[in-house]
């Protein structure tokens, strides 16, 4: 069968592009060798889909070429979604930080993506997998499936990244990159939580559950939210941020009194009997947390025990604690992957491949990542509204 598009992975960016080209009159085909649509729209935001984010700038993305994604978020931007979002009567509210979530469960933003698919007249084939894709001299695309052969003169690779497979993730994309020249750049884990040696996770272990305001550091990423501490390590917010910056053998560095000047906080508390946990205490700390952290740095004991040294060394400590990670949860536990087909095979203004008419890459398979928050679904409907107007 003949198409004007196909494109490959029903997920949030190939839906985003097939509705689409769908609505400006191209004949639309849209495959996945899922049986569900958008599986992971489904379980983002813990299943009230944090869908955009109304600060997604350039900045909020990293990227071996960061200016890349500025064209395509220049198109299509949160306001736009937005205002697809209020057409379909989806209720949303902001949480923080600019994150906008559903009211209700993420299904209403797959339901909203499939009737704009329907609206486009698209075609759509689940559970079809792909078994090889070539290109002709004429230009046109030969996709074999395990539902058949299919043509088109535009091809749109839209099949996400690696992380959590057992819903659906594959590196075919990386693949037809490859095979069509387009180089993909190293690809990682990202937005995941990191594990710690163990040493610190005996240390630590006990603290599961605990969740404590810091400025996380690691790399070029510096973040100010909640860390988590988990049975193998560190997770929350913060931690997921930086983790998209972090390289194996990189410090971790959380300041723990983000607001204040610890040096002047002890000063002031001055010789006073009282212990420094107690007193950690009420800035609001977990007392199991004061006392395993304090038992870590060597410094459970009284106020008037530190000496002027050991206050100054405490104080450092308090706004530069540095831990050492061994590694992260890995792709089963990581929202992105950082990474994908490089950006300087691609147009920014249309995705499609400089060098390969017709054929375009699209969400979270281009090596465009963004933090948490909004900012990758934001990048998967810009993207995938720049190809379907182009394809
Ligand atoms: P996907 O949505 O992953 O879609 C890819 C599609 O391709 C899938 O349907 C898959 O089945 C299909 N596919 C893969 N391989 C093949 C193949 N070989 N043949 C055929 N089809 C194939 N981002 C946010 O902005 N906000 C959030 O709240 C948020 N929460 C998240 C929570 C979790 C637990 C996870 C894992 C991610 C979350 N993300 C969130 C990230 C976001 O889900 C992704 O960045 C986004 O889905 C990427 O869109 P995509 O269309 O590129 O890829």
């Amino acid at each position: 069968m003949q198409f004007d598009v196909i494109v490959i992975g029903a997920g949030a960016a190939g839906m985003m592009c097939a509705a689409t080209a769908g609505q400006r009159g191209r004949t639309v085909l849209l495959l996945d060798h899922a049986a569900k649509l958008a599986e992971k729209i489904r379980i983002s935001g813990g299943g009230r889909c944090n869908f955009t984010n109304v600060n997604a700038r350039f900045d909020c993305y990293l990227s071996a070429n960061p200016h890349f994604c500025r064209s395509a978020l220049a198109q299509y931007t949160p306001q736009d979604f937005i205002a697809m979002v209020e057409r379909h009567g989806i209720g949303y509210h902001e949480k923080k930080l600019g994150q906008l979530f559903c009211d209700d469960g993420s299904e209403r933003i797959i339901a909203m993506l499939d009737e704009e698919c329907r609206l486009g007249g698209v075609d759509r084939r689940m559970e079809t997998a792909v078994l090889s894709v070539a290109r002709g001299d004429d230009g046109v695309f030969a996709v074999e499936t395990s539902g058949g052969r299919f043509r088109s003169s535009s091809l749109v690779v839209a099949t996400g990244g690696l992380s959590i497979p057992q819903i659906g993730a594959t590196p075919l994309g990386y693949q037809l990159a490859e095979q069509f020249g387009l180089p993909v750049t190293p690809l990682s884990p990202a937005l995941v939580p990191l594990t710690f040696h163990v040493e610190d996770a005996e240390i630590f272990t006990p603290l599961a559950g605990v969740s404590i305001d810091v400025e996380a550091k690691a790399g070029k990423g510096k973040f100010r939210e909640n860390v988590l501490f988990t049975h193998k390590g560190v997770s929350g917010p913060a931690i997921l941020q930086v983790s998209s910056y972090w390289q194996p053998g990189m410090e971790l560095l959380l300041d723990l009194m983000p607001d204040g000047d610890a040096e002047r906080w002890l000063e002031e508390k001055g010789d006073s009997e009282q212990l420094i946990a107690n007193a950690l205490s009420e800035l609001g700390w977990s007392r199991r947390f004061a006392d395993a952290w304090l038992d870590r740095v060597g410094m459970n004991k009284r106020l008037k025990d530190l000496g002027p040294k050991q206050r100054r060394q405490l104080a450092e400590q308090l706004h530069r604690w540095c831990v050492k990670p061994n590694g992260t949860q890995g792709y089963k536990k990581a929202e992105v992957t950082l990474g994908g087909v490089s950006t300087q095979a691609l147009s920014s203004k249309t995705l499609m491949a400089a060098d390969v008419p017709g054929l375009f890459f699209i969400g979270e398979v281009v090596d465009v990542t963004g933090w948490l928050g909004g900012y990758n679904f934001q990048w998967a409907w810009s993207s995938g509204y720049v190809a379907g107007m182009n394809c």
